[in-house]
């Protein structure tokens, strides 16, 4: 009896819906909040969003990153500002994906993809070096060959759009890339971003998300700094 109820539980799954998923070759869109790997971002004119302040190494519950940072060479800014980012490294032996980091940081220079298909067979793979964390020049990670990503995936990464520069050219000026927790797009500029008169009202409805916004205008001038 027991054989045959057994036999009734197979055959009533046989009729439903499957419900595996095909993975690793295809993958479930991640939660919002989700914390992957992270990336460090740069502005629309190229420069780096990070000023080296170290505010992210020492927010870093599981001291995982290392910065240090240096003084902008005069006549070859790295970033906007005095200082930037000399060496940035993170161990993901030892991240827990809090992101403390990304919180703490006051240029959004480092924010976090939704990767967390990565695995490592030595030590030197598990500490992400800056060339490694850096986005290209499209502001889109890079992807390095022990980490799985599909199709358009990085673009689900918290701000990899990067924001106008402080000092940049003049033709971003009241172009404000800022950067939502999610996706990525163009935002109107808010109150004391631009001079040209087209401030949000602080009483003015906020701007519509982002999310999955292409900005065409955007992208012809990325990279071209
Ligand atoms: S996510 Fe958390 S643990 Fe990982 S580097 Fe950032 S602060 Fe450290
Ligand atoms: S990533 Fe942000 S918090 Fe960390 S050193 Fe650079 S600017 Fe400072």
């Amino acid at each position: 009896m027991g054989l045959l109820s057994g036999f009734g539980v197979t055959l009533r799954q046989i009729g439903r819906p499957k419900v595996t998923e095909r993975y690793p070759k295809e993958k479930r869109p991640k939660s919002v909040r989700f914390h992957g790997r992270h990336v460090l971002n740069r502005y629309e004119d190229g420069m780096e969003k990070c000023i080296g302040c170290e505010l992210c190494a020492g927010v870093c519950p599981a001291r995982c990153i290392y910065v240090r940072g240096a003084d902008n060479p005069v006549d070859a800014p790295v970033s906007p500002g005095e200082r930037y980012g000399f060496v940035y490294e993170i161990n993901y032996l030892r991240c827990i994906h809090c992101d403390l980091c990304v919180e703490a940081c006051p240029t959004e220079a480092i924010t976090e993809t939704k990767l967390f298909e990565f695995s490592f067979t030595n030590r030197e793979d598990a500490i992400y070096t800056k060339d490694e964390l850096l986005v290209d020049d499209d502001g889109r990670a890079r992807r390095q060959p022990w980490e799985l990503w599909l199709g358009d995936e990085d673009e689900h990464t918290s701000a990899w759009m990067r924001a106008t520069a402080p000092s940049g050219q003049a033709v971003y000026e009241g172009r404000v890339g800022w950067s939502g927790e999610l996706g990525f797009g163009v935002r109107a500029p808010e109150v004391g971003q631009s001079a040209s008169g087209t401030e949000r009202a602080l009483t003015d409805p906020p701007p519509a998300e982002p999310v999955g916004v292409v900005d065409t205008e955007h992208d012809s001038h990325a990279g071209g700094h």
